[in-house]
């Protein structure tokens, strides 16, 4: 795949769940550099599916310190709730694939079942042990009728089966894609019928983005990300994960200053600039 140019899309993708803070002025900052290098476009992207933790006021937070930060996006800027309709048409592609299944467990169905030694994913989360995978077509049918809430989880092994391997362009070189890793991953929460995973595939295909640059906490969930892209016929941007940052990386970013968000240190007098030049830009 050729490398980004002057068709080229980025974005950044913060959720309002919090104040920004150094990490994500950081990543705000790579993608406006890349875009800006490729001659390309950037994009804002509100991801506020998860309606138990966001918020308008860390919403609206997100628009004035990245515009004081001197980012400029484009409009409209998509919100996530806004277009839960597109993840439920990707969920209901892979239900009529037969790839997904519902899952009736609770958090403590699945700790009892999974057990302490579990193994667990690249999040460290217990895989889930199967438990649904294996109730009968009539009896999915029957808890659903009578109202059971359900999330619904990948099939992994189906999804796999008898496909060649996946990859996607890391920094320009093919890297294997692992999403075995995962396990029957959760496709859609029962509350609020999708997931990050989902959602995050839907948008970036809808709005043709062709780059991704984030953190590398992401990494390995790009695995999901392209085995989801494969079976929902949705195109593969190209991956840029940067690192996060450390304490041991820097030592002049210690703990405190990470976590301070950037409305703190604009209130103690640091100028975009002063914050532009503390990550390297
Ligand atoms: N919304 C995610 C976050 O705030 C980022 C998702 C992404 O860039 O793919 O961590």
């Amino acid at each position: 795949m050729a490398q980004p140019g002057k068709d080229s899309l980025w974005r950044f993708a913060p959720s309002p769940n919090g104040y920004l803070h150094l990490g994500h002025a950081f990543s705000a900052l790579s993608n406006e550099a890349a875009a800006q290098k490729s001659g390309g476009r950037l994009l804002l992207r509100i991801e506020d599916i998860d309606s138990t933790r966001c918020r308008p006021h860390f919403e609206q937070a997100i628009y004035e310190d990245l515009a004081w930060l001197g980012l400029a996006w484009e409009q409209p800027v998509r919100r996530q709730s806004a277009h839960r309709a597109d993840y439920a048409d990707g969920l209901d592609r892979l239900k009529r694939a037969g790839l997904v299944y519902p899952c009736f467990c609770t958090r403590s169905d699945i700790a009892r079942a999974a057990g302490e030694n579990a193994p667990r994913d690249p999040d460290g989360a217990r895989l889930y042990p199967g438990t649904c995978r294996a109730l009968s077509a009539h009896e999915r049918a029957a808890r659903l009728a009578r109202g059971d809430k359900a999330a619904w989880r990948i099939d992994m092994a189906k999804a796999l089966a008898g496909r060649p391997p996946l990859a996607w362009l890391e920094h320009g070189a093919p890297h294997a894609a692992e999403p075995a890793l995962w396990g029957d991953a959760l496709i859609a929460r029962k509350d609020i019928a999708t997931s990050y995973h989902l959602a995050v595939v839907v948008d970036d295909a809808v709005q043709g983005v062709s780059d991704v640059m984030r953190g590398a906490d992401l990494l390995q969930a790009t695995a999901l990300h392209r085995l989801l892209q494969d079976k929902l016929a949705l195109p593969a941007p190209r991956y840029w994960h940067h690192a996060l940052l450390r304490d041991e990386s820097d030592a002049k970013l210690s703990k405190s200053r990470l976590s301070k968000s950037l409305r703190d240190w604009r209130a103690e007098g640091a100028s975009p600039q002063d914050i532009r030049r503390m990550l390297g830009f």
